[in-house]
């Protein structure tokens, strides 16, 4: 009974926490709790200390959740010739991919102006389609946070809505 209201506690906190389609779709899919994410975001939080960013002082931070329970953190490092940038969420995955990763659940992002995290960091286009290759577009999390506890999470199929992936080849 007590654990009965505990969930029911834990459901109403994560509802009140992202918007209520995504907290539903959390525990739907059940792959990623709150203090899961809040972990994750945590990480990418840590992650985004080291973002290389001397030109555009945007520093970025990521944190890529394996299906093993894995966490690889990644940041964005900038170059002076502008193209060879690479942003954190590929940092993050070709560091887990060089690793023999290659079955992810999650991914935490944040991400802001001279370190301040003021808004959502959502991944570039660039970004969503090299995880698109590696996970699977209707169970794979993308955690957008402002904070620990004010996030919300979308499936990669919603933020690349009819994809081009390894399977078409
Ligand atoms: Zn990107």
């Amino acid at each position: 009974m007590q654990e009965q209201e505990n969930i029911q506690q834990d459901m109403e906190q994560r509802n009140s926490l992202v918007p209520r389609e995504r907290g539903e779709l959390i525990l739907k899919e059940g792959i990623v709790s709150h203090s899961v994410a809040q972990n994750l975001i945590r990480d990418a939080m840590k992650g985004m200390t080291n973002a290389y960013a001397p030109y555009s002082h945007f520093t970025v931070g990521a944190a890529l959740l394996t299906k093993k329970q894995k966490v690889y953190l990644g940041c964005n490092i900038e170059n002076a010739a502008y193209g060879p940038t690479n942003c954190a969420e590929r940092t993050a995955l070709f560091k887990a991919v060089s690793e023999g990763e290659k079955e992810f659940s999650a991914i935490a992002i944040v991400g802001g102006k001279n370190g301040l995290i003021t808004d959502y960091c959502p991944p570039c286009g660039v970004c969503r389609q090299v995880l698109r290759e590696f996970a699977d577009t209707k169970n794979f999390l993308v955690i957008l946070a402002r904070s620990e506890e004010d996030y919300v999470v979308f499936l990669l199929e919603e933020l690349l809505p009819l994809s081009f992936g390894p399977e078409m080849l």
